[in-house]
């Protein structure tokens, strides 16, 4: 099987760095996107471990300037005088702002959620939607929370609004690439232990990525458009 190229968005912490390991540890090329690459110790680690097989390059997804040099770098890591094809997409970057109350939701929070969550992995995707190969997948970290039919308290605005568009845009991207046999998916990681799962948060990261990336490889293609949990099962819109 020839060798895998993947990127991570948000790859230097949480759920990111763990899909930049195990992608690794199983022998694929990982560029790992993020926003200060000569900053993110975990990764430079992993970098020099693996020579070679694992690029940083700098990207923030709420900025569409940064998504264009993104691509200008990729362009860069062709091989031997290849175009740079991209067989996983893993739009894992995620902001959640905790703590807001009906009658003092703002507008920054909104606009911050918007733009991280639902306008940088939609757009992300359309700026690299060229260099995805036919029969790529391309996997949005949504989650639970996105769901409307599943709606429970009152709790993250901004958080909920943002992944449900997301798994809007998810649907409409799988859409515009199925042509090219591309599985687009909303993929629920659980409640994993990470800065945004917090201290409650009941479920080892790398159990998570590792349920993640046994569906993302089992994908038929009649499940993309689909919003999965890290188990694989379907979650209700
Ligand atoms: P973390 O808060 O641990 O990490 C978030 C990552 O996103 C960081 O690498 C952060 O980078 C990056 N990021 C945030 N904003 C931007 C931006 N503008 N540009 C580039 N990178 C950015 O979160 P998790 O690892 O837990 O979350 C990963 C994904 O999983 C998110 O999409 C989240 O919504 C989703 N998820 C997580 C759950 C959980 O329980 N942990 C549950 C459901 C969904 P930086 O260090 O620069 O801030």
């Amino acid at each position: 099987m020839p060798v895998r190229h993947c990127l991570v968005t948000g790859a230097n912490r949480g759920l990111g760095l763990e899909f930049v390991r195990q992608c690794l540890a199983r022998g694929d090329r990982v560029v790992a996107a993020c926003r200060h690459p000569g900053k993110a110790s975990a990764l430079n680690q992993l970098a020099g471990l693996n020579p070679g097989r694992l690029r940083m390059l700098p990207l923030d997804v709420t900025d569409p300037k940064s998504h264009a040099e993104l691509a200008r770098e990729l362009d860069l890591l062709g091989e031997e005088g290849e175009p740079y094809r991209l067989d996983l997409l893993i739009n894992n970057a995620g902001v959640l702002h905790s703590g807001e109350r009906f009658g003092r939701v703002s507008a920054a929070n909104l606009e911050d959620s918007f733009r991280t969550n639902a306008m940088g992995p939609f757009l992300l995707t359309q700026a690299l939607s060229e260099k995805l190969t036919d029969g790529a997948t391309v996997a949005n970290i949504t989650s639970e929370l996105g769901s409307i039919a599943g709606l429970g308290r009152f709790g993250t605005p901004s958080y909920n609004i943002s992944k449900a568009a997301l798994n809007m845009a998810t649907a409409l991207l799988a859409k515009a690439l199925a042509d090219r046999k591309i599985a687009v998916v909303a993929l629920h990681p659980g409640w994993a232990q990470t800065d945004m799962g917090g201290d409650q948060a009941t479920l080892p990261v790398a159990d998570s990525v590792k349920g993640l990336l046994q569906l993302i490889d089992g994908l038929k293609p009649a499940q993309s458009g689909g919003y999965f949990d890290w188990r694989g099962e379907r979650l209700p819109w």
